[in-house]
This record gives C-alpha cells, structure tokens and sequence, in this order.
C-alpha cells in the first residue's frame, strides 16, 4: 500500500513555524487579495486564504468587486497597492470574468508583490533559469511534500498531466530545475495512458475522472492536482485514489494533499517579499 503524502500535517508544521517567526516581528506582514464577482469556489478560496493569514498574524485585506468592475478599475486599485508601503503582497484571485484580460491584470502586480509569481518578470526568471522572487504557489508546495518524504527527484520521469500558467508549466520547470527528466501532457497528447506508464513521478493537474490504477507504472509516486465534484457531490481528484494506492509508493489525497501546501507556500511567499522589501532574511 503506498504511503500517503499528507499535505494538512505538513501544513501545521510549516504554518506552526511561520506564527513563531512572524510573533518575532516588529511589523506584520500584510496580504491583499483581490476577489473579482460571485465564483463560489473563488470565495471560499479566498475565504481561507484570509483565515490562514489571520491566525498567523499576517494582515490580510480582501477587495471585493463585483462582476462588471472595469479593467481600468481594478488597474488603477492595483498600482494604488503596489505604491502602498504597507501592502507586501498581492494576489488577484482567478479566473477574472471575460471582459477582462487576466495576463494584463497579473502584469500589472508589482513582480516585489506577485505573491502567485506569475508575473511574466517572475515567470519570465523561473523559465530562465534565474531566481524568482516568489516561486508559484502549488508548484512550490508540491515540491516541499515531496522534500518532506524524501522522494528523489533527479533523473527520475516526471510526467506532468496540464500545462497551465498555474500548475502544469510551473511545475514542469521546476522539477526540470531538480533534474528530472519531464514529459508535459496536454488534451491534445496522443497515447497519454502509455505516457503515464514510464512516470516515476507523476502530476496529473486536471480536474476530471482521469487516471485509473492500470495506467500507472509500480511503485510511482502520485500527485494528485485535481479537484472535482463527482455526482454525490464528493470532492474528488484526477486519480482514482483507492485502487491507485495499491500500485504507487506514495499517494497524495484529495482533499488533504496538494491543497493545504498551495496555502502553505502562499504564507511562505507572502513572508518571503515581507521579508525582502525590508532587506532582512526569510529563512524559508
Ligand atoms: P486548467 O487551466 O483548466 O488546465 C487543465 C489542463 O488539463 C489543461 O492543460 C488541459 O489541456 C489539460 N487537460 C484537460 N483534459 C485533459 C485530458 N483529457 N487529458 C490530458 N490533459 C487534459 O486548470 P488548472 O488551473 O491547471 O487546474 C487543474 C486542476 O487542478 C483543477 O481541478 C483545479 O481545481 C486544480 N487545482 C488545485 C489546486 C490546489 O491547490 N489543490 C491549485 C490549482 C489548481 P489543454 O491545455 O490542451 O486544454
């Protein structure tokens, strides 16, 4: 039975830690995020987000807009945050609605305050090969999991299912950064099950019924990205868990795996420009 990659007591550790390094601070570190319509999921995202930050002592103002809020709007919000020397960071929660154009909306975040990095500055050094000033959110947490249970990484097949700006194209950079050798999927691979077979490491960042215990190669590791519903309503990822786990070495859950690390990391993250926009050291 494959070892699970238990992403909430991580969590605890890692946020334990940050509350004791943040009580040393004089000034607290302060995150706004900014909530764009009536997306349910994107509130509760949100939602936790602000409670995390508050239970570590970080300041955490979320703006609400509603639907029809302007691009000119919230562009000129944005450059009132980035001139604002008590705002350390920003994340501007997607997706936006369609009249707005997101890339302009995240390029507009000051790259010292792009807590998701994704600025094309950060990502732009990240696919450079130079150090970003924050490393995207669920990326980063994946690969602290997979520190935490020593999972090599080097010369392993990693094989990353999605290749959005968020997960599936962060990802596969920085593990190529570790000296994997990684295959990126997409919807328009052929033979992806075929693919799937050869991964040591795999990260499927879908968000549908996907990925049955056949498909995998013995004693993998599994990173399950993905969040659905299935039709009881269940919150589900890409991998069918149960019978997955019977063929991997190591299995992260949904929920409990990758979540709670993407909160982890944005705690991190927003500790880390805190940290450099008053030239002292994170330690993170
Ligand atoms: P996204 O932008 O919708 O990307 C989904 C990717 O999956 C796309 O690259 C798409 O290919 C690919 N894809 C779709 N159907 C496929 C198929 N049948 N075979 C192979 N590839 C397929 O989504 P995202 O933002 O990356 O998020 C992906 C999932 O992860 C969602 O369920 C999301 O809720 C979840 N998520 C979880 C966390 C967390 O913290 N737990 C964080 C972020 C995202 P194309 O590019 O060709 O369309």
């Amino acid at each position: 039975m494959a070892q699970i990659l238990d992403g909430k007591k991580l969590r605890d550790e890692i946020l334990e830690e940050l509350k004791v390094k943040i009580d040393t601070f004089e000034k607290k570190p302060s995150l706004c995020v900014i909530l764009v319509g009536n997306n349910d999921a994107s509130a509760i995202y949100v939602n936790n987000k602000k409670k995390t930050a508050e239970k570590l002592g970080i300041n955490s103002l979320v703006l609400t807009y509603p639907h029809d809020v302007t691009e000119e709007e919230l562009l000129a919000k944005i450059q009132e945050l980035n001139d604002d020397d008590n705002v350390n960071a920003i994340l501007v929660q997607l997706p936006l609605p369609g009249h707005i154009d997101s890339k302009k909306i995240t390029n507009a975040i000051s790259p010292l305050k792009d807590v998701d990095g994704f600025t094309a500055e950060n990502f732009g050094k990240l696919f450079a090969g130079q150090k970003p000033y924050v490393y995207p959110c669920t990326p980063k947490g994946i690969l602290l999991l997979l520190d935490k249970y020593n999972i090599e990484l080097d010369g392993k097949h990693a094989v990353v299912v999605g290749r959005s700006n968020i997960v599936g194209k962060p990802m596969a950079m920085m593990l190529l950064n570790r000296n994997a050798t990684v295959t990126v999927c997409h919807s328009h691979t052929k033979n992806l099950a075929d693919i799937i077979k050869t991964a040591d490491v795999l990260v499927s960042a879908v968000g549908e019924k996907l990925i049955e215990d056949n498909m995998l190669k013995p004693n993998c590791v599994v990173i399950d990205v993905g969040i659905y519903k299935d039709s009881s309503g269940k919150t589900r990822g890409d991998v069918d868990f149960e019978a997955a786990s019977k063929v991997a070495s190591f299995i992260s859950p949904v929920p409990g795996g990758v979540g709670p690390m993407t909160i982890a990391s944005l705690m991190l993250n927003t500790v880390e420009l805190f940290c450099l926009q008053n030239k002292r050291s994170s330690g993170t």
